[in-house]
């Protein structure tokens, strides 16, 4: 079984309060949300972070950014809002699944903390 806490979402393992599934990606409300909407949206392959994208993945990385725009237009966040994508330690990522945050809802600063 893998160890990755969003496969484990995938696999159905662990709950997820989900708003948008297709046959290669999976969005979900976040845990702790930082902004009144903060959806995440993964890949269903995992791929641990940008680090480790390929040129095979540039299909996949386009289909994730479409998610996120056709969401942001579902969920009418017509205020704008946020991607967002933490790469590696000094970014703070803390779930080794690739992952783009959308955040809106409130005046998001920058630059970001
Ligand atoms: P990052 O810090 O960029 O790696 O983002 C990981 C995000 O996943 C954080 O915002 C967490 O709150 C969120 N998260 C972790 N576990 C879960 C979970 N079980 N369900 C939903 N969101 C989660």
């Amino acid at each position: 079984m893998p160890d990755c806490i969003f496969c484990k979402i995938v696999a159905g393992e662990i709950p997820c309060s989900k708003v948008y599934e297709d046959a290669d990606m999976l969005a979900f409300h976040d845990i702790a949300p930082q902004a009144p909407t903060h959806v995440i949206v993964i890949p269903k392959k995992e791929i641990p972070s940008l680090d480790q994208l390929t040129e095979e993945d540039e299909a996949l990385v386009g289909h994730l950014v479409l998610v996120v725009s056709k969401l942001a237009r579902d969920l009418g966040l017509k205020g704008g809002y946020r991607m967002v994508v933490n790469c590696g330690p000094d970014a703070g990522q803390s779930v080794d699944h690739l992952h783009f945050h959308l955040l809106a809802g409130r005046q998001l600063k920058w630059p970001p903390g």
